[in-house]
């Protein structure tokens, strides 16, 4: 099955992104670094890509829905991944960014602001409108390792700074680097609900904000957040759950051509991961053309009342907590039709995503043991018709 998103390499582990400011970073996601010690190179020869192409990702239809979904809107809100190991969650993540057209961002800016945008919240761009100079950046994906202390997340006072010159300064944590990209949360169920708790509210605002050790910060920190787990290991509190946009399942495929499809491919990547990544660049560029199609779509598209009422009655009939759960699927709905060119949100599009917008919502029935996903499937067959 698919393990890494990236060939691992001596000098980049497969966790190592490049930050923004680093030299050695390529023109786009996932270049190989130059190892250590190598000479300086006269003429910077294009570097082979190493990350898995999107659009060579066999099965796993409705997570890569999900992820394309929460890339044309990031206010659906963040992707719970629940399943086995070794089912490309990673690799899905990585590939969809890599795909995505690399961003302008300011120079030195430890957020990676739109240098088109107002400064904002951003304590290093506000106050220097001008001279915002730019550069190309390819879209960050953040890992955050379960072990990651609270500062190591949100930023702390930079030590150093403040012993040896006697300065306040702020050493900006994962959330900053992860800002316009992806945070991505392995095991999440694993991680502590505290810091679950404060990465949902953080991605759902958009500002972390940092107040102690007399620090004072507030920086954008706009971010589609993807945690996987497996619920065998360890479950998500419930309040937890539902604050997450879309929840899928992954499994590993069971059919046999399959199976055989996803060994193919990752044994043709890994023995040779520039011609595979070239014999998938046409592919993935039309993903992206359509992404950013969608994109700019999304705020034309208008929402029929008939749609509406048909995503409140869905959600009155299986009985979700509160709005939030018409809200993600009205979000979600739209975004799946903006990326298929639609001119209109239909029943249709709520029929695809209502399984991952609101599998996650139900509460317990003690009358009913059928799995959450077969409720949703009974309940838009009742509601929305076949
Ligand atoms: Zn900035």
């Amino acid at each position: 099955m698919i393990v890494n998103g990236t060939t691992r390499t001596a000098s980049l582990p497969s966790h190592a992104h490049p930050r923004p400011e680093s030299p050695e970073r390529g023109a786009s996601q996932g270049i190989l670094r130059r190892p250590r010690g190598d000479p300086e190179p006269s003429i910077m020869a294009p570097a082979p890509p190493i990350t898995f192409p999107f659009s060579a990702i066999v099965g796993q239809d409705e997570m890569r829905r999900a992820l394309m979904i929460a890339a044309v809107d990031p206010s659906v809100g963040g992707v719970l991944v629940f399943g086995d190991r070794g089912t490309g969650k990673s690799t899905a993540i990585r590939g969809l960014a890599a795909l995505l057209p690399p961003m302008k961002a300011v120079i030195g800016c430890p957020y990676s602001c739109d240098p088109a945008k107002p400064a904002g919240e951003c304590p290093h761009c506000s106050g220097r409108a001008e001279g915002r100079r730019s550069h190309l950046a390819p879209v960050p994906v953040v890992d955050l390792p379960l072990g990651a202390t609270e500062d190591r997340v949100v930023g702390a006072l930079d030590l150093e700074r403040a012993l040896t010159r006697g300065e306040k300064a702020f050493e900006p944590g994962l959330l900053a680097r992860a800002n316009r990209g992806f945070l991505y949360i392995d095991e999440v169920n694993l991680l502590d609900d505290h810091l679950v708790d404060l990465l949902l509210d953080v991605a759902a605002s958009g500002i972390n904000t940092v107040e102690r050790e007399g620090l004072s910060i507030r920086h954008p920190a706009k971010f589609v957040l993807v945690g996987s787990g497996n619920p065998e290991e360890g479950e998500l509190r419930p309040q937890l759950l539902d604050r997450f946009g879309l929840a899928v399942e992954v499994t590993t495929p069971t059919d046999l051509p399959t199976r055989i499809d996803v060994v193919r491919r990752r044994d043709a990547y890994e023995r040779d991961p520039a011609g595979f990544c070239a014999a998938y660049a046409k592919a993935d560029r039309a993903l992206q053309k359509r992404l950013t199609a969608a994109r700019a779509r999304l705020p034309t598209l208008d929402m029929p009342d008939a749609t509406l009422e048909a995503a409140a009655r869905l959600c009155l009939a299986l009985g979700t907590d509160g709005l939030r759960g018409e809200l993600t699927l009205m979000r979600t709905a739209r975004a799946l039709a903006a990326y298929e060119g639609a001119d209109t949100v239909g029943i249709d599009h709520l029929r695809q995503v209502a399984p991952s917008a609101l599998r996650h919502r139900l509460r317990r029935n003690p009358l009913d043991e059928s799995g959450s996903t077969a409720r949703v499937a009974r309940a838009v067959t009742e509601v929305l018709g076949s």
